[in-house]
C-alpha cells in the first residue's frame, strides 16, 4: 500500500463504498418508515372492519349474549384470508371483560392495552359497547411486500458491490494514467543522475502532468547545456594554461641544453608568460568567485565623473602610445553612483582598454558619462526598467562587431577574431568579467556595434538617489 497508485485504486474504492452504503443505508431506513406507515393504517382499517362486523352481531343478539359463538361460527366457517381468522382478535365488552378470542392464548381479563395490537371501538347507536383488538406488530408485511423488500436489499448489496468493483477498475485506470508519466520522469531523472544524456520526455495530456513534464525538460536540457558548458570550459581552461606553459618548458629546456643564455630578455620572456598565467588564473578565480556569489564588494555613493577621470588617467599613456584620441565626456547634472570603486574602475578599465585594443591609430576612444533618458527603452536605445540610472558608455572607432558574433562576445574565452589570440593581449574573459561585475552590482550591460563604424558598450548603474522620474 505504500505505491500511490495502490494509494489512489483504494481510496477511490473506498469512496465508492462508502457512497454506496450511505445511499443503501438511507434506502432501507425510508423504506422501514413507509412500511411501517403502511401496515399500522392496513391494521387500524383492520380493526374498524372487525368493528363493524362485531357491531352488526351485537344488533342482531340485542346484547353480547350469543356474539361469542355467532364469532365462534364465523371462523369455522372462514377462509385463510378471512380477517377473523389472518389475525388475532380479541373482543371486550365496555367493561374490558373478554367476550372473544381466536387464538389459542387467552388474554388476561384486563383492559386491552395498545400494545397488544391494535384497537377499535364497537359503536352501537352511538355507544361505545366494546372493544376489539387486532394482534400483530409493525412491520408484520405480506409476501410479496417481504419479497419486495428482499429484492431491494439485494438490489443494494449488488449495486454496491458493482459500484466498488468499478470504482476500483476506474480508480486503476485513472491512476495509472497519472503515475505513468511520473514513473517516466522518475526514470529520467534516475538516468540524468547517472549522467546520461537527456531524452526530452512525452507531454502528457493532463494539464498539470504536462507542465511537470515540461518544466523537467526544460530544467533537464539547461542542465545539459551546463554541463556542456563546464565541460567546454574545463577543455578551454586547460587549452589557455597549455599554451603558455609549453612556452615557459621550451624555453626553460633550451636554457638548460644551453642553446639559449638566460640573457636578460629571455628572461623577461619568461616572466611575461608566468604574468599571462597569472593573470588568467586571477582572472578565472574571480568568475568563479563570482558565480559563487562570493565576492565581496564594498558598494558606496561614487561620483560617476570623478571615477571616469581616474580610469581615464589610467589608460591615456597607453592611448598616447598607440596615436588614439581618448576622450571623456560627462554631461552635467548626473547623479550619484551606487558602486564598488575597485570594481568600477576594472569594470570601465577593461571596456577602454579593449576599445584600444580593437582601434587602429588615428581612432577614437570615448567614456561617455550621463543619465539613462526616459524614452531611452522606448527608441530601442536601453533595456526596461533603468530610466534615469548613471549610463556609461565606452565607444570607439574600430572596426566594429559583426551583428552575428555580438551575442556571443561575453560568453567566457569567446574571440571574435580567432587569428588575434594571446598575441593581442586577451583571453576571451575579459567581456565575461566585466558583464558578472555589472550584474553582481545590480547594473545591466550590453553593446551596440556596427562594423567598420565601431563600438559602444553600454553600463547602466543605479544611482545613489532613486530616480523620482522616470
Ligand atoms: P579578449 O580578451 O579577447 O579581448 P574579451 O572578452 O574582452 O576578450 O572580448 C571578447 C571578444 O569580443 C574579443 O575577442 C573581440 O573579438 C570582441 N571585442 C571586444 N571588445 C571589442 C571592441 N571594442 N571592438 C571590437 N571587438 C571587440
Amino acid at each position: 500500500m505504500r505505491s500511490l497508485r495502490s494509494r489512489l485504486t483504494f481510496t477511490h474504492a473506498l469512496v465508492a463504498f462508502v457512497g454506496v452504503i450511505i445511499v443503501a443505508v438511507l434506502v432501507i431506513a425510508v423504506l422501514r418508515v413507509a412500511f411501517n406507515q403502511l401496515t399500522e393504517r392496513r391494521m387500524q382499517s383492520e380493526a374498524d372492519a372487525a368493528a363493524d362486523v362485531v357491531s352488526v352481531i351485537y344488533q342482531r343478539r340485542q346484547g353480547w349474549p350469543g356474539v361469542a359463538q355467532a364469532l365462534q361460527r364465523r371462523l369455522a366457517q372462514s377462509g385463510p384470508n378471512d380477517l377473523v381468522r389472518r389475525r388475532r382478535m380479541l373482543v371486550y365488552d365496555a367493561q374490558g371483560t373478554l367476550i372473544f378470542d381466536n387464538g389459542s392464548t387467552v388474554l388476561q381479563r384486563r383492559q386491552p392495552q395498545p400494545r397488544d395490537g391494535t384497537a377499535s371501538q364497537i359503536v352501537v347507536d352511538n355507544q361505545t359497547v366494546g372493544t376489539v383488538l387486532i394482534g400483530g406488530q409493525l412491520g408484520d408485511l405480506t409476501q410479496a411486500e417481504t419479497d419486495f423488500l428482499r429484492m431491494v436489499r439485494w438490489s443494494v448489496v449488488v449495486g454496491s458491490a458493482l459500484a466498488v468493483l468499478i470504482a476500483l477498475i476506474v480508480g486503476r485506470v485513472i491512476t495509472s494514467r497519472v503515475t505513468r508519466p511520473l514513473r517516466s520522469l522518475q526514470v529520467a531523472a534516475q538516468r540524468l543522475a547517472s549522467g546520461a544524456r537527456h531524452e526530452p520526455l512525452a507531454i502528457p495530456p493532463d494539464r498539470e502532468l504536462a507542465e511537470l513534464a515540461v518544466s523537467f525538460n526544460t530544467m533537464a536540457t539547461e542542465l545539459d547545456r551546463q554541463q556542456q558548458l563546464r565541460r567546454q570550459q574545463v577543455a578551454d581552461i586547460a587549452h589557455e594554461l597549455r599554451t603558455p606553459l609549453s612556452v615557459l618548458r621550451l624555453q626553460l629546456e633550451s636554457i638548460e641544453d644551453g642553446i639559449d643564455q638566460p640573457t636578460p630578455a629571455t628572461l623577461r620572456s619568461l616572466a611575461e608568460e608566468t604574468s599571462l598565467l597569472t593573470r588568467l588564473v586571477d582572472d578565472l578565480r574571480l568568475l568563479s568567485l563570482a558565480d559563487a556569489g562570493q565576492l565581496s564588494l564594498a558598494i558606496e555613493p561614487l561620483e560617476p565623473v570623478a571615477m571616469g577621470e581616474r580610469v581615464v588617467g589610467n589608460v591615456t599613456p597607453r592611448a598616447r602610445q598607440q596615436q588614439i584620441d581618448l576622450k571623456l565626456e560627462a554631461l552635467p547634472g548626473v547623479a550619484p553612483v551606487l558602486a564598488d570603486p575597485q570594481r568600477l574602475l576594472q569594470i570601465l578599465g577593461n571596456l577602454l582598454e579593449n576599445g584600444l585594443r580593437y582601434t587602429p591609430a588615428g581612432g577614437t576612444v570615448t567614456l561617455r558619462i550621463g543619465t539613462v533618458p526616459a524614452d531611452a527603452h522606448a527608441r530601442g536605445a536601453a533595456p526596461n526598467g533603468i530610466a534615469g540610472w548613471v549610463s556609461f558608455e565606452v565607444a570607439d572607432t574600430g572596426a566594429g562587431i559583426p551583428a552575428s558574433e555580438l551575442p556571443q562576445i561575453f560568453e567566457r574565452f569567446y574571440r571574435a577574431d580567432k587569428a588575434r589570440t594571446r598575441e593581442t593581449g586577451g583571453s576571451g574573459l575579459g567581456l565575461a568579467i566585466v558583464q558578472r561585475l555589472v550584474e553582481i552590482q545590480g547594473g545591466r550591460i550590453w553593446v551596440s556595434s556596427a562594423v567598420g563604424h565601431g563600438t559602444t558598450f553600454h553600463i547602466a548603474m543605479p544611482p545613489a538617489v532613486p530616480a523620482t522620474r522616470a
